[in-house]
């Protein structure tokens, strides 16, 4: 009765003090469809989007394992702020040894991942005169090939359990005119492809794949990387590509986190194969 009485004057701060008084997730209102006690697997999690991603499903009501080259323990305290488990996992997507390691990690601290989230990128700006072999590998290998190698790592544990969500970035780039990023955008438009072709594959077994494709976003990524030809600074390309949105300001992480959310729930149960563009209404496709 005190409870629908709460709900009745401020059902959101008597919902969340319910759930502090039982220990349970700090965000209890916001708790995600089929979300709680799922464990999520955020490569890339440590800075930029992959650590808002991460704040986000633990508040959905998800524990957070996140396997990044950088340190993740920022991300930690962020999710176990939310009253959820975490742990950081020290990972290089690209290599299969380092995969290997990393899932076995998630096993022995949560004994199943549910969700994969594959965030991890790099997007050095090159002009294609200057590209070298190694140069389009190193995009590849860690933009396409990791994401491959994370999903491939989880995706018997989800099948024996007919429940997943994988959720790939992709990039509007894919869709709009660009330079001075040709390795980049191939990998975009392979992980693209490969979340269309996965999708068929594992559907069958209650697993959802989908990506997201984010406008220009300010992370710690975009601060450092060199402009595009034609921009002084990055401050100077974030104002150019919002003024190209729909929507004029600056994408930001916390942008990116409902179609997340959505994403790796019950509700998205019959979406897969699909890519959202996330971007302020930049690309129409
Ligand atoms: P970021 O650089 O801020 O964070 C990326 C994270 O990935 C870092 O923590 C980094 O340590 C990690 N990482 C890099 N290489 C790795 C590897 N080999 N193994 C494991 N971890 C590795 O980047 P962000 O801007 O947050 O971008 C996240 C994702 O979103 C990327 O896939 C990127 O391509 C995509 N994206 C970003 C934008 C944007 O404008 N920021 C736009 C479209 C798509």
């Amino acid at each position: 009765m005190r409870f629908l009485t709460g709900l009745k004057s401020d059902g959101a701060t008597e919902l969340s003090a319910a759930a502090g008084r039982r220990g349970l997730i700090k965000g209890g209102p916001r708790v995600g469809k089929g979300h709680k006690d799922k464990v999520a697997v955020i490569t890339g999690g440590a800075n930029g989007i992959g650590q808002a991603f991460a704040k986000r499903l633990a508040e959905d009501g998800v524990h957070i394992a996140v396997a990044d080259m950088a340190d993740g323990r920022e991300t930690v305290k962020l999710v176990e702020a939310a009253g959820r488990d975490a742990i950081a996992v020290a990972c290089d997507v690209s290599s299969p040894d380092s995969v290997a390691a990393m899932a076995k990690a998630v096993q022995q601290k949560f004994g199943r991942a549910d969700i994969v989230v594959n965030c991890a990128g790099i997007y050095p700006q090159l002009d294609f005169a200057a590209m070298t072999f190694a140069d389009w590998r190193k995009v590849l290998s860690i933009n396409l090939d990791g994401t491959f190698l994370v999903t491939a790592a989880f995706v018997p544990g989800m099948r024996e359990r007919k429940w997943g969500r994988i959720v790939n970035l992709a990039s509007s780039t894919f869709g709009s005119v660009t330079t001075g990023f040709a390795h980049y955008v191939a990998s975009k438009g392979g992980i693209i492809g490969f979340t269309r072709g996965l999708a068929g594959d594992v559907a069958a077994d209650g697993i959802t794949v989908n990506a997201i494709a984010p406008g220009l976003t300010r992370s710690p990524g975009t601060l450092v990387r060199k402009p595009r030809p034609g921009f002084a600074d990055m401050d100077e390309e974030f104002t150019a590509v919002a003024g190209l949105q729909a929507i004029k300001r600056v994408e930001v992480p916390d942008d990116l986190v409902g179609a997340l959310s959505f994403l790796t729930s019950d509700d998205a149960a019959f979406m897969t194969g699909q890519t959202l563009n996330v971007d302020g209404g930049r690309v129409r496709s």
